[in-house]
């Protein structure tokens, strides 16, 4: 089960964070890649350790909220494979801003990056699923598009809920076309955008106090679920939304 032998699978934001890690699990599944971040030296060095294992990895340098660096990707996807199998679209921002506070400018950001770009890679990539009548994507949402918290974080929390309906949406209008579309929805995961917030004692503390398995989530600890989803075996899985909080939503 969960064989990815012959699939061509695209991570959004791949240069850094949880994005290697899906980008590793996918090619440990047996997965061909194609890498999309920003940063090229950062994306060519994790296409370089995956390679050396054995994995076919094409790198294209883009910003997903840049449509011309969007249909550059797709066509470099279809030159290189023909053909796209799995989209994770990984690439996402977060800010802490209170309501009162935000400048138009950061909502603008966050909305842009964390929901614009996902339906528009969507929308790219999807086309191409759709000529070959089969799909697999896999938003990366946050328990913050399910839940409020009291730290802040407005535009990050509106943009996450509206990955989770994008999501669902998507699902409906795509199942004719045998394009499944699900979320993940990760709870605290060290990474460039939060290891400045988690690794402090007193979010450890907060963590301990309200979350039931009572520390945040692992390296590796999202893989599972992205190599469910992204598999054959998830055929009757659509407009899902998969916590993998600790049990933080659960409570
Ligand atoms: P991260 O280390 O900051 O990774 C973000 C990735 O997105 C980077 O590879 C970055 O690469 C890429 N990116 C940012 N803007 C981009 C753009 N305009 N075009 C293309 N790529 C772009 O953060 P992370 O924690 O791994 O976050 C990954 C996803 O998980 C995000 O959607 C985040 O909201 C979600 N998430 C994370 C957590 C957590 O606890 N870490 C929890 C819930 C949800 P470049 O800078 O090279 O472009």
């Amino acid at each position: 089960m969960f064989d990815l032998t012959g699939r061509v699978a695209v991570v959004t934001g791949a240069s850094s964070g949880i994005g290697v890690q899906f980008a590793k699990a996918l090619a440990g599944q047996g997965a061909d890649l194609v890498l999309l971040a920003r940063r090229k030296e950062k994306l060519e060095g994790v296409a370089d350790e995956i390679r050396a294992a054995g994995t076919k990895v094409l790198t294209v340098q883009g910003d997903v909220t840049n449509l011309d660096d969007i249909d550059a990707a797709v066509k470099a996807t279809i030159d290189e494979y023909g053909k796209v199998d799995i989209l994770v679209n990984n690439a996402g921002t977060g800010g802490e801003d209170l309501a009162q506070n935000i400048t138009d400018e950061q909502w603008d950001r966050e909305m842009e990056l964390n929901i614009k770009a996902t339906f528009r890679v969507s929308r790219a990539f999807g086309k191409e699923m759709m000529k070959n009548k089969y799909g697999r994507i896999i938003n990366i949402a946050s328990i913050y598009g399910l839940v409020g918290s009291t730290t802040g974080g407005i535009a990050y929390h509106a943009s996450k809920g509206a990955v989770v309906n994008f999501t669902r949406a998507l699902a409906a209008e795509w199942a004719p076309f045998g394009i499944t579309v699900n979320a993940i929805a990760p709870g605290f995961f060290t990474s460039e955008l939060t290891s400045h917030i988690i690794e402090t004692e007193p979010f450890k503390e907060m963590v301990k106090a309200q979350c039931p398995i009572g520390c945040s989530g692992t390296e590796g600890e999202l893989n599972p679920a992205l190599i469910y989803l992204a598999s054959d075996e998830a055929s009757y899985s659509t407009g899902t939304i998969i916590p993998v909080d600790g049990g933080l939503t659960a409570i």
